[in-house]
């Protein structure tokens, strides 16, 4: 797999093309300081943005990209429903206010945010497959599945999710899950990849830093680019933004990887989507 541009896709089952480097926006306040994120991202080449019902900025996303003056189609917008509106026509009523904030008329992408649980999830999938079929959202997918959701899910899907968008960095890897995502056609998406700034402070991140006169974020972000999943840092500051996707000119090797992946201890820095209180 070589990854050699910010503008790079990882392909969907559905034969779209998701970049699989963007911006997270959870955090980033609505009004000017999300417009600026925006802008200041896809100047840098960014070409996916990452929001969510629940991060109450789709006003301001929609307004930065249209500021930044680059054309609807070139940039994948991905939006989540929250799980107050999880349901059958509560999620089309849900996807319809995230479209109008964003005044856009499709979404690229159209999450399930965390599992609810059979019956309510798979009836929001359902939702979301109608979505599809309706050319109103390019792909479909969910977050915070693990195997266990997704084994019972899929039995009642007529489209395998194409997204499953979890918690992942070199702490937290889950690699059976993803394992399991990939056999399925799945794309796995990291969120919080960074830790939210914690990986600074791990030595052989640091270390690896040093040889490719690189941050160990960076370093973090081109191993989960390496590892084949779709990566999302979030920042509303335009050093960090433009620091974090440069990235695409080195390569670790694969006994770095490894090395990364040594890490893992399950540890995370968000809920347990088993235990997730809401
Ligand atoms: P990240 O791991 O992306 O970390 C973001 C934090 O790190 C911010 O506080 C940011 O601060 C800081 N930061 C960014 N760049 C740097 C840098 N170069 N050096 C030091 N600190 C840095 O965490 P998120 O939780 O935001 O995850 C990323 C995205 O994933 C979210 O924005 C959201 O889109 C998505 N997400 C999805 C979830 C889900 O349930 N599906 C849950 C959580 C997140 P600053 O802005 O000040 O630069």
């Amino acid at each position: 797999m070589s990854i050699t541009d910010i503008a790079g896709t990882f392909e969907l089952h559905n034969g779209v093309e998701m970049p699989y480097f963007g911006l997270g926006v959870f955090k980033s306040k609505e009004g000017q300081e999300v417009v600026n994120a925006i802008k200041w991202a896809i100047d840098a080449g960014y070409r996916h943005i990452d929001t969510a019902a629940i991060y109450r900025n789709e006003e301001g996303v929609g307004h930065g990209i249209r500021e930044s003056g680059i054309d609807r189609k070139d940039v994948f917008v991905v939006s989540k429903v929250w799980n107050n509106a999880q349901g059958y026509d509560s999620t089309l009523k849900a996807f319809d206010e995230s479209l109008r904030k964003l005044k856009m008329d499709y979404l690229d992408l159209y999450l399930v945010h965390w599992p609810k649980g059979h019956p309510r999830s798979t009836e929001t999938c359902k939702a979301l497959e109608h979505l599809y079929r309706d050319g109103r959202v390019r792909a479909i997918g969910v977050s915070n599945f693990l195997q266990h959701h997704l084994e019972t899910l899929l039995p009642h899907c007529e489209i395998v999710p194409m997204v499953n968008q979890m918690e992942f960095h070199p702490k937290l890897i889950q690699q059976p899950l993803l394992d399991f995502c990939t056999e399925k056609g799945i794309v796995y998406e990291a969120w919080s990849p960074i830790m939210k700034g914690e990986v600074l402070e791990i030595p052989i991140l640091q270390e690896l830093g040093k040889k490719y006169d690189k941050s160990p974020v960076q370093i973090t972000l081109r191993w989960d680019l390496q590892k084949g999943v779709v990566t999302i840092p979030k920042s509303s500051k335009k050093e960090r933004i433009e620091s974090n996707a440069e990235i695409f000119d080195f390569e670790l090797t694969g006994e770095e990887m490894a090395e990364i992946d040594s890490l893992d201890q399950g540890y995370r820095t968000g809920p347990d989507p088993d235990n997730f209180d809401f």
